[in-house]
C-alpha cells in the first residue's frame, strides 16, 4: 500500500483491510472484486491484484510462510529487489539493505558520488563486514530508510546534527555532487465518448487499448485529434487528470443511446456497488452535471 503512497493516506486503508483479513489463508480466499472494493481510492489497484495473488501462492506453495530466500520471495508478482530485501530484512532480521531512492542518496552523499555513478551491488558486497556488524539488521534496514527520509534528506540535509558528519565527504567537500531527480512528465491528449442512458448510467468496458489504462472500466477513448469522428458527440467539457507520471488532458464527449457495443455494460453513475477506480470516479462526476 505504500508504494507511491503517503503513510497518512494509507492508514485508514490499512486498518480497514487487516480488520476485514486476519489471516493470509482468508485475503486468498477473497475475490479480486472485493479487494478492488476494498483498495478504491487508493490508486496503482496493480498493487492490489499482486497482493492476492502472492497470498494465494504463499499459501498453496508455502503452508502460509513468507520464504527466506530472495530467489522464492521474488517469484511473488510486484515483489522485485527492493521489496524482496526489505522483507528479508525486517521479517527475518537478514543482513539485506532494502536500496529504495533514500539510501541510495545517502550512500551517494557518504561517497560524494553521483547515484548513476556507484555500482550498488559491489558497493554493498565490498563493505559488508562494516554494514552488517549488528545482529540487529531488521533496524538497520528500517534505521537506513528513516535516516534518508528525516536526515539525510533529498533537500536540505541536516548535516549539522548528522551522526556521520565526520566521515562523510558530502559535508567535507566543497565539490559537492547533485543527484538530479529527473522525473518525466509526459502529456498526452484523449477524446473520451460516453455512451449514456436515462437511467443515469454510463457504458464502461476494460477492452480499451491503451495500455497504461488496461482492467480500467472506461468510456470509449481515442487520441485527440479526428474532429470528424466526434460529430456525433456532445462536447460536455474539457479537464485534466494525472495517472502515474503522464497529464492527461481530456475532451469529454456524450451520447444518450440504449445500444451500445456488447463489450461495454451499464454502470450507475451514483451509488454503485462495483469497485470503480477513482480516475473513471472523475468521469462519473464530470458526467453526472448533465442530470
Ligand atoms: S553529513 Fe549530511 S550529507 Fe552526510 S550523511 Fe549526514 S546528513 Fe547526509
Amino acid at each position: 500500500m505504500l508504494q507511491q503512497t503517503q503513510v497518512k493516506t494509507v492508514i485508514p486503508y490499512f486498518n480497514k483491510f487487516t480488520k476485514k483479513f486476519k489471516t493470509l489463508k482468508e485475503l486468498s480466499k477473497c475475490s479480486e472484486k472485493e479487494i478492488l472494493k476494498l483498495w478504491e481510492g487508493l490508486g496503482y489497484y496493480r498493487r492490489a491484484r499482486n497482493l492476492l495473488t502472492s497470498s494465494k501462492l504463499l499459501v498453496k506453495e508455502y503452508k502460509s510462510k513468507l520464504p527466506d530466500e530472495i530467489k522464492e520471495i521474488k517469484k511473488l508478482p510486484g515483489v522485485g529487489d527492493y521489496t524482496a530485501n526489505a522483507l528479508l530484512g525486517l521479517v527475518y532480521n537478514k543482513p539485506t539493505i532494502a536500496l529504495d531512492g533514500n539510501v541510495k542518496r545517502v550512500f551517494s552523499r557518504l561517497l560524494n558520488k553521483k547515484v548513476l555513478k556507484i555500482n550498488f551491488e559491489k558497493f554493498i558486497e565490498l563493505n559488508k563486514k562494516n554494514l552488517f556488524s549488528t545482529k540487529r539488521n531488521s533496524d538497520f534496514v528500517e534505521a537506513l530508510m528513516e535516516f534518508g527520509a528525516l536526515i539525510c534528506k533529498p533537500k536540505d540535509p541536516k548535516c549539522g546534527i548528522c551522526d556521520l558528519n565526520r566521515t562523510c565527504k558530502y559535508f567535507n567537500s566543497s565539490n559537492k555532487i547533485k543527484n538530479i531527480k529527473n522525473k518525466m512528465i509526459k502529456s498526452k491528449n484523449y477524446d473520451f465518448f460516453c455512451y449514456l442512458n436515462k437511467k443515469k448510467q454510463i457504458a464502461l468496458t476494460k477492452e480499451n487499448k491503451i495500455s497504461f489504462l488496461k482492467n480500467f472500466n472506461l468510456p470509449v477513448i481515442k487520441k485527440m485529434g479526428n474532429i470528424s469522428e466526434n460529430k456525433n458527440w456532445k462536447f460536455l467539457r474539457s479537464y485534466k487528470n494525472s495517472i502515474s507520471n503522464l497529464k492527461l488532458n481530456i475532451n469529454l464527449y456524450y451520447k444518450f443511446s440504449n445500444k451500445i457495443p456488447s463489450t461495454y455494460n451499464w454502470y450507475l453513475l451514483k451509488n454503485n456497488k462495483e469497485f470503480i477506480p477513482s480516475f473513471t470516479k472523475k468521469i462519473f462526476k464530470q458526467i453526472s452535471t448533465l442530470f
